[in-house]
């Protein structure tokens, strides 16, 4: 798929708006759906804002690698395994422990 296809609606209208340190933050000019680029893989997978489910726990997991870092992103080399992160505060450590919690411009 085109990198500029968005995920969310197919309208060819994703594109990077911004930097936030090493995270590239791309957004749907159609829908507003938004998402960072994975510093982690250059570019191959993006951030997914997953919640624990039954829990507070949130973080962000590259769909391509799965590097999961803190909601406030702090840097590339603060990632962490998504399954190490699970098995950490007590779950399963596979998807579908997880679910995703799409993002929009406010
Ligand atoms: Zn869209
Ligand atoms: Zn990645």
């Amino acid at each position: 798929m085109e990198i500029s296809v968005c995920h969310s609606c197919r309208a060819k209208a994703f594109q990077p708006i911004s930097a936030d340190g090493e995270f590239s933050l791309w957004q749907c000019s159609s829908c507003g759906v938004r998402r960072y680029q994975c510093p982690r893989c250059d570019g191959q997978g993006w951030l997914i804002r997953v919640r624990v489910r039954g829990g507070d726990a949130e973080m962000y997991v590259c769909e391509e690698c799965e590097a999961t870092f803190e909601i406030a992103l702090p840097s590339r080399q603060a990632f962490r395994d998504f399954q190490d992160w699970l098995t950490s505060i007590g779950k399963q450590p596979a998807w579908s422990s997880v679910e995703e919690i799409h993002e929009q411009a406010a």
